[in-house]
Parts: structure tokens; sequence; C-alpha cells
């Protein structure tokens, strides 16, 4: 397990392709846009695909920088990985998201999203802190456990014992374990039998192309195939799905016929604040 956290580290940081220094600076900087409270959680509607009926959010940070504007996270979240920041980032989101989803709870009631989501890094399921942090935002905000979904990537999932055992006491606390990406790793199949989780979000990457047609090349009609296999089998194992990334009202109804019900995506709702959410769950009310 040691020399894969190893192996992993040192593709990270090729992955980057950035200078170390600049890494340095972006996590100081990072310090004080946390301190700062430079740091913002928009969430993105997930959508019943049959009457786009708002079931859940998914909670997804953005940094607004003095000078640089809003950052996205896909900029700043490795950074805050490998400097440790994403621990303290991590718990601010949790809270915020847990806070942000008890509010509408009690404002909206059964109309209230389902359930809310807030991704979660390899580095914080290795802090043993973690499952404490996570008790004290549900307390904190009085919102109840099987509202919370955590979503995780595969190779967070691999890192050994103890991200094992702290998945299985989150599994065991009645919170929801999304397994996010799903597709995209090496071991997607054999680690839904090891792994207590309860959603799977079909990765993008089997959505773009997922409504072309026969007569296409393999290549394409392949995610078709995928898309297909992922969601009998999660149906099989009792699980839950979203389909990621969706763009257009083709992909939609593909999805659909494959089995979908739930999906996520720009075609069906952007990242939004928690006021636009809001106004999106008082329209639905009012239907
Ligand atoms: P993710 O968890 O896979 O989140 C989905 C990403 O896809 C989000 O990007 C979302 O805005 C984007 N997206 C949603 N629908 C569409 C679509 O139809 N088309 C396209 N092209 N993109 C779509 P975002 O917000 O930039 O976040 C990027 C990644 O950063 C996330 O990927 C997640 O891995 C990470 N991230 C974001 N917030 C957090 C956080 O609070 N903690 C951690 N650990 N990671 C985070
Ligand atoms: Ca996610
Ligand atoms: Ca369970
Ligand atoms: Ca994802």
């Amino acid at each position: 397990a040691k020399q894969r956290g190893k192996a992993g580290f040192v593709r990270y940081v090729d992955g980057m392709g950035e200078p170390v220094l600049a890494h340095m600076q972006l996590g100081g900087e990072l310090r004080r846009a946390l301190d700062g409270g430079e740091l913002r959680v928009l969430y993105q509607p997930i959508l019943r695909l049959d009457d786009r009926r708002l079931v859940g959010v998914e909670a997804l940070v953005r940094w607004h920088h003095p000078t640089r504007g809003v950052i996205s996270p896909a900029e700043f979240i490795p950074a805050a990985e490998r400097t440790g920041l994403i621990v303290p980032l991590g718990r601010f989101v949790l809270r915020e998201t847990c806070r942000q989803a008890a509010k509408w709870l009690a404002e909206f009631g059964p109309d209230a999203p389902q359930r809310a989501a807030a991704n979660v890094s390899a580095r914080q399921l290795h802090d043993p802190d973690f499952v404490a942090d996570v008790t004290a935002a549900l307390a904190d905000s009085g919102l109840p456990c099987e509202r919370l979904v955590l979503e995780v990537t595969e190779s967070a999932v691999l890192r050994g014992q103890q991200v094992s055992r702290t998945l299985y006491d989150l599994d065991r606390m009645g919170i929801r374990l999304a397994l996010d990406d799903f597709g995209t790793g090496e071991s997607s199949l054999s680690l839904l039998r090891a792994f207590p989780a309860a959603i799977v979000k079909l990765d993008k990457s089997f959505v773009d192309g997922v409504e072309i047609d026969d007569g296409q090349p393999a290549a394409v009609n392949a995610r078709q195939a995928v898309a297909r296999a992922v969601v009998q089998l999660a149906h099989t194992l009792g699980l839950d799905t979203v389909a990621e990334g969706i763009e257009s009202a083709e992909q939609a109804a593909v999805l659909r016929e494959l089995g979908y019900t739930v999906g996520q995506g720009y075609h069906l709702a952007r990242p939004m604040t928690a006021e636009s959410v809001s106004a999106l769950l008082a329209r639905q009310q009012s239907l």
C-alpha cells in the first residue's frame, strides 16, 4: 500500500506539469483564502430525468481570488491535496454543505433536496479525525445522516486498511457513499464488492458520445455498452446511479432508454449559488 501511495504521489506531481515553486506559492495563498473567506461553495442540481425534479445537489468549491478572479477546483484541489490543506478545505466544504442542506430541509420540507453530496479526497479519508469531523458537521447542522452523500473516487478508495475502516464506519452511520467518475479506474467492478457504495456516478467520458447511433466507430458505441453495463450492474447490486456530465437532450434521452433515472450536467442545470437552488426549489414547490 505504501508503494502504491508513493507511486501515486510521483504520478500526480508529473501530471500537474507545473513547477513545484508555483505549487508552494499556491499553497500559501490557499491558506489565506481558507482563512479569509475566499472559498465559496456552488451546488449543482441532480435531477430526475423523466420530470426534471431536483433530487439532490453536489457541492463544488470555487476560489474567489482577489486578483485572479474565480479559480476552478481543478486548478487548486491538486495543490491542496499535496500540501495537506485539503483537510481543512474539505472540512469547510463539508460543514457548509451540511449547514445549507439543513437550511433547505427546514425551509422546503419534503421538497428539499433529498441528498447533498460533498467530494472527499484520499487525504481526507486518511485523516484519523475524518469520521469525527463528519459526525460534528452533521450534529452542528442538524442534518440527518441519510441526507449526506460523500463522493469518493476509486483511486482514493484503493488505499488500504485505514480507508476501508473509515468507509465502513461512515456507511454504518447511515451516510451514503458515492463512487465518483465510475468506470475510469482499473478495477471498478471488483471495487463495488469490496466497498459499501450506495450510489454509482457514471463518468462523463461514457456520457460523451453515448447518443451517437449505430454505424459509428466501435470506440464510440462502446460507451453505450459501458453505460448499459454499469446501470444493470448497479441495479443488480441495489445501488442508485447518477449519469454525470449530460450536455444535451439527446444524451439524456439515450441514458433514460439505457435505464438511468437520475442525471447531472450542464443540459439539466449548471453549478449555481445556494440562493439560485432555493429559487429553483421554490418554483418546483409551487408546481
Ligand atoms: P467532479 O467531482 O467529477 O465534479 C463534476 C465536475 O464536472 C464539476 O467541475 C462540474 O462543474 C462539472 N460538470 C458538471 N456537469 C458538466 C457538463 O455537463 N459538462 C462539463 N464539461 N462539465 C460538467 P468543477 O466544479 O470544476 O470541479 C472539478 C473537480 O474538482 C470535481 O470533479 C472534483 O473532483 C473536484 N472538486 C470540486 N470541489 C471539490 C471539493 O470540495 N473537494 C474535493 N476534494 N474536490 C472537489
Ligand atoms: Ca464528484
Ligand atoms: Ca449501506
Ligand atoms: Ca465526477
